[in-house]
């Protein structure tokens, strides 16, 4: 993992994503590395030719653009974030999450976080004193063997859950972002993580993978090193109008349903 510094202008953006005002991104590139990850359209501009998940720069004045933001914006809900997981683990050292969300709380803002890292944790202090806060884990599959393949640097399902537990028991709001779900191979004991979920988390978002941002070439090296043979299947269910999506939405609504769990299934 190659690890740089960079400096930015700003680290507020307005963002389109409904129900979110601002996202900020804390590092440029992601050492979770996922094989489907959306955001390696930023090696159009940055670090060129490089793999997605090889490299992280850390916004070093990140704290300070936002010292001078915050006082300026209209208070609104400020997610963590959408290029990059702010908990990835150099954040366990540069600690440049920490710092900006010790002062999204000073000026109140409400704070949105989503992440697949169990390092999460360590902020239970901060985010408990942020007055609208809502910390939400990414999960794709039960088997932390797909996790394994799919998404290498990030912390293992099981570990992911407890920490959704954590704040659930804080009396902090929690979500599971369900996606994307991957064909075939997230469907595996998918019960088993709806049930552990019912009791865990105050909602779920369900999503499905888009074959976009050119992931597709990373994705069919690892089917063809792992899952051979589902490849055809895989590539055939990840099409646009894939009635092997309309299948699993109904499934999944029934699921979530029986278990009486708040969600919304974006796909
Ligand atoms: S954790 Fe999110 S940003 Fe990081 S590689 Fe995975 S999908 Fe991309």
């Amino acid at each position: 993992m190659k690890i740089g510094e960079t400096t930015c202008r700003g680290i507020m953006n307005r963002s389109g994503i409904e129900g979110v005002d601002y996202a900020i991104n804390p590092y440029i590139g992601c050492g979770h590395g996922c094989v489907y990850c959306y955001a390696r359209f930023m090696t159009r501009w940055y670090h060129q030719g490089e793999r997605w998940g090889s490299f992280v720069d850390v916004k070093k004045n990140a704290s300070e653009c936002l010292r001078r933001e915050a006082p300026k914006k209209k208070v609104g809900t400020v997610l963590f974030s959408s290029v990059t997981d702010p908990y990835q683990p150099a954040e366990r050292k540069f600690k440049v999450t920490r710092s900006l969300l010790e002062i999204l709380r000073d000026y109140r803002f409400p704070v949105q976080i989503l992440t697949k890292s169990s390092l999460v944790k360590r902020d239970l202090d901060v985010i408990s004193e942020i007055e609208e806060a809502e910390v939400g884990l990414t999960i794709t599959s039960w088997s932390d063997d797909v996790r394994r393949v799919f998404e290498p640097g990030a912390s293992p399902t099981q570990d992911r859950i407890e920490a959704l537990r954590l704040f659930s028991d804080a009396g902090i709001p929690t979500y599971a972002f369900l996606g994307p779900l991957l064909p075939y191979v997230s469907e595996e004991d998918i019960g088993s993580l709806v049930d552990r979920l019912a009791d865990t988390v105050g909602r779920v978002i369900v999503d499905r993978l888009n074959i976009k941002a050119g992931n597709w070439r990373d994705i069919q090296t690892v089917l063809e090193d792992n899952y051979p043979e589902l490849l055809d299947r895989f590539r055939e269910a990840s099409r646009e109008e894939s009635p092997y999506y309309d299948g699993l939405r109904g499934k999944m609504r029934l699921m979530l349903a029986k278990r009486e769990i708040p969600s919304d299934i974006i796909f």
